[in-house]
């Protein structure tokens, strides 16, 4: 690659949350593997392992057809937990490589490695190395691309997953893409190829012949976007990773309910989780957002802004209870879904000086039931509240299994 092109890579973990239970359950490798829930409840696919899809299994499908397909797929609740720090791993190895790292999802980054030859050697090499430090420390396997752009990058991750590594020289993007069903194209989703291919543009080389009025006419703006991608033309920079917005908790239940008792005991614990990730990120938030789902799918959502920015989950429960009791008042119906939100979130520590001495002990107590939790697990510590909880929803490994738990965070 010459010094003036870019260098971008981007790494895609295979098919993750399954390999994820793959390594930590070996008995569960070569398997048809879905993480999601149980068929014959409400979820969907979140992901399957490659013999699962073999039988058409795709995420987002809602798990009973799932089990129509592939009757002998093991289907398994998931724990986002586990996700979540095996991503930090990966993004941690990731990081170590260069600074400059744009995350495009919980199991997916690009890294600019332009100008890093004389440091690494070839970026093929270190591909081929960073492929194997996540196979030996994660026990995963990852695809990657290799191009002068993310577009092209992307569409060579893909390419031969899982376990792929694709490198398209400079000079070669447009020939690379020429063959390629347009679905491959980032930015080209199921409606945007349905209208391509209305006008015979089937091929990735069909759309980079096309004149980019026709395509403009066709999609709007949008269209000379992807006439550009088509002819491997992307000058976009990696983005610096964006301040978190917002947190938010929220589960289905098993069975639609108006048992307060237990809508409250879960709306405790969501809140707890909330608090426990908004001291992680070290944020306070100042605004709490209730969400409910009735039986019927109506969904509303209440918010208040707090008298001062908070980290607890004492703040952020009572806010919502109050909230909630409001909400339950007003319509009585059974409940689906319990949720809730915390945002506006500022920059945690100094402030508490500022305002508010009294909070120093809250903090110190926090600080020590987020030490014991992580090291015996969540449910290590409950208040009297949440221990109804155990009855229902199951426990793995000092945490609740929540039934959207792999979707809701
Ligand atoms: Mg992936």
């Amino acid at each position: 690659m010459s010094s003036t092109a870019r260098c971008i890579l981007h790494v895609d973990m295979d098919a993750f949350f399954v390999s994820v239970e793959q390594a930590r359950h070996p008995q569960l490798r070569g398997k048809a593997v879905v993480v999601g829930g149980e068929p014959g409840g409400r979820g969907v696919v979140a992901a399957a392992s490659y013999p699962a899809r073999a039988y058409g299994l795709r995420a987002g499908m809602s798990l009973t057809v799932a089990q129509r397909l592939c009757p002998h797929a093991i289907f398994l609740p998931g724990n986002f937990a586990h996700y979540r720090e095996t991503s930090e791993r990966f993004m941690a190895m990731l990081a170590h490589l260069t600074p400059e790292v744009e995350v495009g999802g919980i199991d997916e980054a690009y890294l600019d490695l332009t100008g890093f030859d004389a440091l690494y050697g070839p970026p093929r090499e270190t591909a081929r190395n960073l492929k194997e430090r996540i196979r030996k420390e994660l026990g995963l396997t990852a695809s990657v691309g290799i191009a002068t752009s993310k577009v092209v990058a992307k569409v060579a991750s893909d390419l031969e997953k899982p376990d792929g590594l694709v490198e398209v020289p400079l000079g070669e993007e447009a020939s690379f893409l020429a063959p390629l069903p347009i679905g491959r194209l980032p930015g080209v989703g199921p409606e945007v190829e349905k209208r391509l291919r209305g006008v015979g543009i089937s091929t990735i080389g069909q759309l980079a012949t096309t004149p980019a009025i026709h395509l403009r006419a066709l999609l709007g703006v949008w269209g000379e976007v992807l006439h550009r991608y088509a002819r491997g033309v992307d000058t976009r920079k990696l983005a610096p990773p964006p301040p978190a917005k917002s947190i938010s908790r929220s589960t289905t239940f098993p069975q639609d309910t108006w048992d307060r008792d237990f809508l409250g005991a879960t709306l405790r614990y969501l809140s707890e989780r909330v608090a426990a990730e908004l001291r992680r990120e070290a944020k306070w938030a100042r605004c709490v957002t209730l969400k409910l789902r009735y039986a019927d799918f109506q969904t509303i959502s209440r918010s208040r802004t707090l008298k001062g920015p908070s980290d607890s989950e004492e703040v952020i429960f009572a806010v919502g209870q109050e909230l909630m009791e409001g909400a339950l008042r007003q319509r009585r119906c059974r409940v689906r879904l319990v949720g809730i939100e915390v945002a506006r979130l500022v920059g945690g520590g100094w402030q508490l000086s500022l305002w508010d001495r009294s909070q120093d002990r809250w903090k110190r107590l926090h600080q020590a039931m987020d030490g014991v939790r992580h090291k015996y697990g969540f449910t290590a510590l409950q208040v009297g509240r949440t221990v109804r909880l155990a009855n229902s929803f199951p426990q793995v490994e000092g945490d609740y299994l929540l039934k959207t738990s792999c979707l809701s965070r």
